[in-house]
């Protein structure tokens, strides 16, 4: 088998990711020899989606201020944010922008040529700084064309990370299968930075990329990571019908509004000050409450939905500031927003939860470390606010590369790794060779199914107790799993095995997370336990992996500002 050496393996190309490589490789100043692996082409990873913005506070002179950013997202947090990192977040968040304004970034600009920003959900200021509706876009290309500048930067694309190597608590390597040739090898490193995102794809209906199946996650939690609150995943309110394809909190930011089939702008009943930006959790769960009710508009296959009306902002507003959302309206609903409400409902869309990490993004394991959607640094706890994602990858991308780039350096020795390991993870990676058995893309249709109908914005016992249920005889059928293509290049089939397994996994820690909190907390919602619970449920949710199940703990939240009030928006 063959073997390749670095300093540092950074897991993952989107913005984390390649923030991170930019700071490690511009503070080791050529010392370090750093890889980046990424499952998909370097540029087509998810982060490319985002749209609407990036959180900082850029103009204090005109009444903003960092404490009012760090209230905002501990509220919106529904007080399960650690304090501590949010204050963190939000004194490196302004520097990012800037960061990203000396490397080239086309952000868009006031008429007098001072960095623009636009309203998003839960903010009490105008804040997302943006570029136009293609945000992360931009961002992904201006922190590519910075990384030229580095010679020592190795690139794995389409390569795909089987497993993360651990003995004796610390990091050895990784497995990986290069989905171009076929090869199956080894990346030892000094260092590990976990940067693989967010999982949603276990939702039929969701904002995601296909790609985005949480494989970083389900590796780090069968190595012995624990998983840090999985519970919250958060329900962005607007998701194109049918498709799920995101229309940017932008789009309310710049002023649409939302509309039920009686012509209400129903907001006002459930967010009187904040109406459309009011945090996404309390407008997801307004949204499904009007479709209950009877004031949605009702579809055949089930996906009832909500307008969201653009066109008194006329259609110079909507070229300039939202083109992107006005070209996915026409090309898959095809309608012109210009002219016509867009069909929306609640999607899947971010995992508040992941990989337990400290406040600088350091896990359990030694000489491993985890930035951006991937990691739980507990910036979001219960709801994140809208563009507090981007900036979080920039931060803890900064931060991480930072730290494990030192360590790498300061590590003389290349840690060995057991052959005889190595064997066995080949063998256990094609043996999924099944020639008759079990049908992947079946067991993942009816994954996404459970995940929307029994784990979505509202919960309770009975729904979650039958999606754990089914969740674990789901994950006996896909160890039976055919595959049948048998070739080793770009075999999509065995790869959609293996992604199925991983979303799993996940699966159940959540349903497993959200069986045990009975507590109605930010995007957790539970029927049967309404209230949010501060007495019992203060706490961050911990899970281990058991071949049984999650073995669940808690650990306290840190709070150094604000105890926890009632939310009211
Ligand atoms: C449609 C949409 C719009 C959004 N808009 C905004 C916004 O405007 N503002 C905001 O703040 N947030 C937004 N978000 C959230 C934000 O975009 C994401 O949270 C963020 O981009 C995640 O970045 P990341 O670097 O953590 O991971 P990703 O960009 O998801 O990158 C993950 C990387 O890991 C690699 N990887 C994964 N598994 C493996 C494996 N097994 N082997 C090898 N490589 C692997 C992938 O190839 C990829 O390179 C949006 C989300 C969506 C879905």
């Amino acid at each position: 088998m063959r073997e390749f050496d670095h300093d540092l393996i950074i897991l993952g190309s989107g913005i984390a990711g390649l923030r991170a490589a930019i700071e490690a490789a511009r503070i080791s100043r050529g010392e370090a020899d750093i890889a980046i692996i990424s499952k998909v082409q370097l540029m087509r990873s998810h982060s490319v989606c985002a749209e609407g913005g990036t959180a900082a506070v850029m103009h204090p002179e005109e009444g903003d201020s960092l404490e009012l950013h760090a209230w905002d997202t501990v509220r919106g947090s529904d007080f399960l944010a650690d304090q501590d990192a949010v204050a963190r977040f939000i004194e490196e968040a302004p520097k990012e922008i800037i960061q990203l304004e000396h490397w080239g970034i086309p952000w868009s600009r006031r008429p007098d040529g001072r960095i623009d920003q636009r309203p998003f959900g839960g903010h009490s200021f105008d804040r997302a700084v943006f570029a136009a509706d293609k945000t992360g876009f931009f961002e992904m290309h201006t922190l590519y064309d910075t990384l030229q500048k580095y010679a020592r930067v190795t690139r794995y694309d389409e390569c795909y990370a089987t497993s993360i190597l651990v003995e004796d608590s610390s990091f050895r390597g990784l497995t990986v299968w290069d989905l171009t040739s076929g090869d199956f090898f080894v990346l030892r490193g000094r260092a590990l930075i976990i940067a693989t995102g967010g999982a949603c794809r276990m939702y039929g209906f969701t904002t995601y990329s296909l790609t985005a199946t949480g494989d970083g996650l389900a590796m780090a939690y069968r190595a012995g990571f624990p998983l840090k609150d999985m519970e919250f995943v958060q329900f962005h309110p607007t998701g194109l019908v049918p498709s799920g394809i995101l229309i940017t909190e932008g789009a309310r930011g710049e002023g649409g509004y939302l509309i039920n089939s009686k012509g209400e702008r129903f907001m006002e009943k459930y967010a009187p000050a904040k109406k459309e930006i009011a945090p996404r959790d309390i407008v997801s769960r307004s949204m499904i409450t009007e479709i209950e009710q009877g004031r949605g508009f009702a579809r055949p296959d089930g996906l009832d939905y909500i307008h969201i009306d653009l066109r008194h902002l006329g259609a110079d507003k909507i070229n300039q500031r939202l083109p992107l959302i006005r070209e996915v309206a026409i090309k898959f609903a095809f309608l012109d927003p210009i002219s016509e409400p867009i069909p929306v409902r609640p999607a899947a869309h971010y995992f508040m939860g992941g990989i337990h990490t400290d406040i600088d993004g350091a896990t359990s394991i030694e000489g491993v470390w985890v930035a951006g959607e991937a990691g739980c640094v507990s910036l979001h706890g219960a709801n994140r606010l809208g563009a507090n994602s981007t900036a979080e990858c920039l931060v803890w991308g900064k931060i991480t590369g930072a730290k494990a780039v030192n360590w790498a350096i300061k590590r003389k020795a290349l840690p060995l790794v057991s052959r005889e390991r190595l064997r066995q993870e080949e063998a256990l990676l094609f043996e999924e060779f099944h020639d008759k058995g079990e049908n992947a893309y079946l067991i993942r249709k009816e994954l996404q199914d459970i995940m929307d109908h029994r784990v979505g914005v509202f919960r309770n016992e009975l729904e979650l107790e039958s999606a754990l249920k089914r969740i674990r005889e789901l994950k006996e059928s896909v160890k039976y799993a055919q595959v049948k293509d048998k070739s080793r290049i770009y075999n999509t089939n065995l790869l959609t095995v293996l992604e199925v397994k991983n979303l799993l996994d996940l699966a159940e820690v959540i349903v497993a997370g959200g069986l045990a909190r009975t507590e109605s907390r930010g995007a957790h919602s539970r029927r049967d336990f309404p209230q949010r619970d501060d007495v019992n449920w203060l706490k961050h949710t911990l899970a281990y992996y058991a071949p049984e199940g999650p073995r669940l703990d808690f650990t306290p939240v840190t709070i150094t500002m604000w105890e926890p009030v009632e939310r009211r928006y």
